[in-house]
């Protein structure tokens, strides 16, 4: 196994991770019932899609 002749410094190392992140799924606020939900899906909670129930119950 090859070593390096450097070791990466913890400062290289924590700049280097500061690109990656989690990933924040596009959440927006239900205009129906306020709640959190993933933009251009259906609401889970109260099952509306652009103002209008389209989960029937
Ligand atoms: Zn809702």
């Amino acid at each position: 196994m090859a070593v390096p002749f450097r070791r990466t410094s913890k400062t290289v190392k924590r700049k280097r991770r500061t690109h990656f992140k989690l990933a924040v799924p596009g959440m927006t606020a239900c205009p129906n019932c306020g709640e959190l939900k993933l933009a251009h899906r259906v609401c889970k909670s109260c099952g509306t899609y652009k103002g209008k129930e389209v989960i029937g119950q």
